[in-house]
């Protein structure tokens, strides 16, 4: 699933080959239900003839903001991708839902599990959304710190885990980096929010930008299916030292790393180092 360092990798990867400021001049679309606020006839009336003027992200949440202050939002869920690519060259027919035509280019939405969702709002109210307003501040964005976190979390009896995967406390991590951030940060997890002290989230909020930040800069982590574009992976899997590393020796005591759920999620720590605030 993309967290938010592989969905700011592609925003990175789209600006820089030039999608900006075309006019959208064609919209195709292959499944109603990708559209969760317009019907698809008006996602198309929408956009058409305007160009987009410039793409940021708020969490995992992609904003594309087009000119005349329309703005659409995209969230790719389990498996969604966008390939900006020559308008006449091959793509997978089965699984491309949506082809935005600049012409000689083209964007693609495509999505094997069809989980992603595109919502079309006017820039004076996106924010306002039902699905944006409730989003915490990201790792990197200004004002998160360890007393942020703290203010949002220290009062929960969830699992540490459980609260930071919650995108109302922090927003844009997800199952890989926070196993990265809590072994780090040796803090187990599904050691209760309300247990932790100061030092705890000191620790968790430094990690939790490190590791963010690390993984933006070695373009996200490809563990299964992940690409910012055609032929383009993520390198930050080499960096994984607990996530998908079952069985292999912790990097600090030697000890396996095992696999467990918490709550349902399947999670990897080093049983060793990482401490149980019960
Ligand atoms: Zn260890």
């Amino acid at each position: 699933m993309p967290e938010m360092p592989e969905v700011q990798t592609l925003i990175d990867s789209l600006l820089e080959e030039d999608i900006l400021n075309k006019k959208i001049k064609d919209v195709t679309f292959y499944m109603e239900k990708l559209f969760k606020n317009c019907t698809p006839n008006e996602f198309k009336d929408f956009v058409l003839n305007e160009k987009i003027i410039n793409i940021d992200r708020i969490g995992k949440y992609l904003i594309f903001h087009l000119s005349n202050k329309k703005v659409f939002v995209v969230h790719l869920r389990m498996e969604g991708k966008i390939f900006y690519q020559d308008s006449n060259s091959k793509y997978d027919e089965k699984h491309t839902l949506l082809r935005i035509s600049f012409g000689k280019k083209e964007m693609r939405y495509q999505d094997t599990r069809k989980f992603g969702t595109f919502h079309i709002f006017l820039e004076e109210n996106y924010k306002n959304s039902k699905e944006l307003s409730k989003l915490a501040l990201d790792p990197l964005q200004e004002g998160f710190d360890w007393k942020y976190l703290k203010c949002n979390i220290s009062k929960s009896n969830k699992f540490i885990k459980t609260a930071l995967l919650d995108q109302t406390n922090v927003a844009g991590i997800g199952n890989i980096y926070v196993d990265e951030i809590l072994f780090a940060s040796k803090i187990h997890p599904e050691s209760k929010c309300n247990k932790l002290t100061d030092d705890n989230f000191k620790t968790i909020a430094s990690n939790s930008k490190k590791i963010i930040k690390k993984a933006i800069d070695n373009k996200g982590t490809t563990i299964s299916t992940y690409m910012y574009k055609k032929e383009s992976k993520g390198e930050f899997q080499k960096f994984l030292n607990v996530h998908t590393k079952k069985d292999s020796d912790c990097v600090n005591c030697k000890t396996k790393i095992t696999k467990m759920k918490v709550n349902g999620r399947g999670t990897y720590i080093c049983s060793n180092c990482q401490v149980n605030k019960k």
